[in-house]
């Protein structure tokens, strides 16, 4: 199966990684829509959120946890916005489930 997010995993993909485990992997956006913009992904291919079974609950608990500990090693000290976006009408563009993270500017007006 192509998918991209899973060869930046398998970096046969290059990116910026900011931070990496056993089950995570946190990297720049390649198109950033605020100074900081990070994605933050199971290293597992899980398509979207709506996608999740009972047995991810651990793994998404996880990545929030990472979420917070990524956001304060960035400097993200005025808070930040998580976002995913969860199918077509959701704006998902790479089937791969994931979170940004964006920060360094506000963004009480984007997109809600
Ligand atoms: P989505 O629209 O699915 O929520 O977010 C996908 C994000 O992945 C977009 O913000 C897009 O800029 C980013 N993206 C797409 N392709 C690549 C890539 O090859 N490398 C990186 N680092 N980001 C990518
Ligand atoms: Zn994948």
């Amino acid at each position: 199966m192509d998918c991209i997010f899973c060869d930046i995993v398998k970096k046969t993909k290059p990116s910026h990684i900011i931070y990496e485990d056993e089950k995570v992997l946190a990297f720049k956006d390649l198109n950033p829509r605020a100074p900081i913009h990070v994605l933050v992904t199971p290293k597992k291919h899980i398509t979207s959120a709506n996608e999740l079974k009972e047995h991810d609950k651990d793994l998404i608990g996880h990545i929030f946890l990472k979420i917070a500990e990524i956001a304060d090693k960035l400097g993200c000290k005025s808070g930040y916005k998580i976002l995913n976006n969860c199918g077509k009408d959701g704006g998902q563009t790479v089937p791969h489930i994931h979170f940004h993270i964006l920060a360094g500017r506000s963004l009480d007006q984007f997109p809600c």
